[in-house]
């Protein structure tokens, strides 16, 4: 991959963190208390607590991929696949940029 749709990705990929980032934080805000507070399954805040909880997580998953990817980016490795070792499909890079398994290898993790 040519290093100038590398610099392309990378400020992608930051933008993407910034906007990760300050989701985190927004829902931090928004439910301090329920994600904070003992809620048992009784609660009526519980639905809503697991709800925020799996986006956080959610969330959490991709600041990890995006670092992951920003780490390769540096190393030189960027669209590389971390599997295989064999390029990984430009438009694929164009939708997912943090992606650091191409699409064979991501469906044979993910299996
Ligand atoms: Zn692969």
């Amino acid at each position: 991959m040519v290093r100038d749709t590398t610099e392309v990705q990378v400020e992608k990929l930051e933008a993407e963190r910034e906007r990760v980032v300050l989701d985190v934080e927004r829902l931090r805000d928004a439910y301090r208390f329920e994600v904070d507070g003992n809620v048992d399954e009784g609660d009526p805040n519980f639905a809503e607590r697991e709800k925020v909880m799996a986006l956080m997580r959610g969330l959490g998953r991709k600041l990890e991929s995006i670092d992951n990817a920003l780490r390769q980016a540096e190393d030189g490795r960027y669209g590389i696949c971390e599997r295989c070792g064999e390029p990984i499909d430009p438009a694929r890079l164009e939708v997912v940029p943090e992606a650091t398994l191409c699409v064979q290898c991501k469906t044979i993790v993910e299996r």
